[in-house]
């Protein structure tokens, strides 16, 4: 006998499984995919560099104009742009004491010792998720410096994600919630459990809100010990929002069936028994829904777990973000650069709006 699902929530169900709208784009962040590619990447080439500077100065990435830091100086201009023997070749000059400052004087560029065109590629490739071998190939510091851009996109992100969302709640009145341990649930008809060197030691608990396109998803890993339980109910308290309907797989649906405050809750059991034809494909519209965290799964099992908590954090930025990931970050650079250094405000931001 298939177990009773309120009409309501099969409404809510149907939704989830068979239709998914097409995402909007975030006011303020330039909505084309290939904005690198059509915008920047032409200014990456050499001869191009000034061009490359307007147009960071343009994007509030690189200061627009500089005061002489020179606490003995006493002029009241304003420092010239000039063309100099250096890495960006442009910098800052002040005609009355001739003190120098690099363009990238106090940016996200600042630590980083490279051309501004490297560390323009590497912030896509981090976008694109590309692996760091993709950067300076036998070059050891060029895979060092890459490390380190990647490292400074992933903690841009963190600041935005806990900056837009707090606590990152999830689901709301009526909105499916899907709640899944990778690798034990039902988030892959196929894992490839078996070929993994380590068998998956590494569990993760996934809570994917249904509302946004693509899903939102909210991951953490798990201990593995015999607390785990109450630390999943806690997880699901602390994340999905009361009156969310929540999915999800047959060993989690004893641990959650009676949570307080949350709407109804039905096992993926339940929700295939709804299957027309016994075809698997509410099975399958999950698999699609989970197939990126999935990917992101089966990567972090290699990484350490600091590497693979910053790994999580990162699909939850490329899940809300990665539609038009490179102009993101680009805007949430500018946004946390301005945060950490609250004396020079970047510009506003001038992205068309369409
Ligand atoms: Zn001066």
């Amino acid at each position: 006998m298939p177990p009773d699902i309120s009409n309501r929530t099969r409404v809510s169900v149907d939704k989830l499984l068979y239709s998914r709208d097409v995402p909007s784009i975030m006011p303020g962040v330039c909505s084309d995919p290939n904005f690198f590619e059509t915008t920047v990447e032409p200014l990456l080439v050499a001869g191009r560099e000034g061009d490359l500077c307007e147009w960071l100065k343009k994007n509030g990435l690189i200061a627009k104009e500089q005061k002489c830091p020179n606490s003995k100086c006493l002029t009241t201009d304003k420092m010239q742009w000039h063309r100099a023997r250096v890495v960006d070749k442009f910098n800052w000059m002040c005609l009355a004491c001739k003190k120098r400052v690099p363009v990238r004087n106090l940016s996200f560029f600042a630590d980083f010792k490279c051309e501004l065109s490297y560390a323009l590629r590497v912030i896509d490739g981090w976008c694109k998720n590309m692996p760091l071998s993709d950067f300076g190939g036998e070059c050891k510091n060029k895979v060092n410096l890459a490390k380190r851009i990647y490292t400074a996109c992933t903690q841009v992100s963190e600041w935005q994600l806990k900056k837009i969302v707090g606590d990152f709640k999830l689901g709301g009145p009526d909105v499916v919630v899907i709640v899944d341990v990778f690798p034990d649930g039902n988030m892959s008809l196929e894992v490839p459990t078996t070929s993994h060197n380590n068998n998956f030691s590494k569990r993760v608990l996934c809570i994917a809100d249904t509302a946004h396109v693509p899903v939102r998803v909210w991951a953490s890993l798990l201990d593995g010990s015999n607390k785990e339980n109450s630390k999943i109910v806690e997880m699901v308290k602390n994340h999905v929002m009361l009156g969310s309907t929540i999915v999800t797989n047959e060993m989690l649906y004893p641990l959650l069936h009676n949570l307080p405050g949350i709407g109804e809750v039905i096992s993926t059991e339940a929700l295939m028994n709804l299957d027309i034809n016994h075809d698997h494909k509410s099975l399958k519209n999950l698999e699609t829904i989970w197939a990126t965290t999935v990917e992101a799964c089966i990567h972090l099992q290699d990484l350490s777990t600091t590497l693979a908590e910053q790994h999580l954090i990162e699909l939850q930025w490329r899940q809300m973000y990665g539609f038009v990931a490179f102009p993101s970050l680009i805007q949430h650079i500018v946004e946390y650069t301005a945060y950490q250094n609250p004396k020079c405000p970047p510009l506003p931001s001038i992205w068309p709006t369409n």
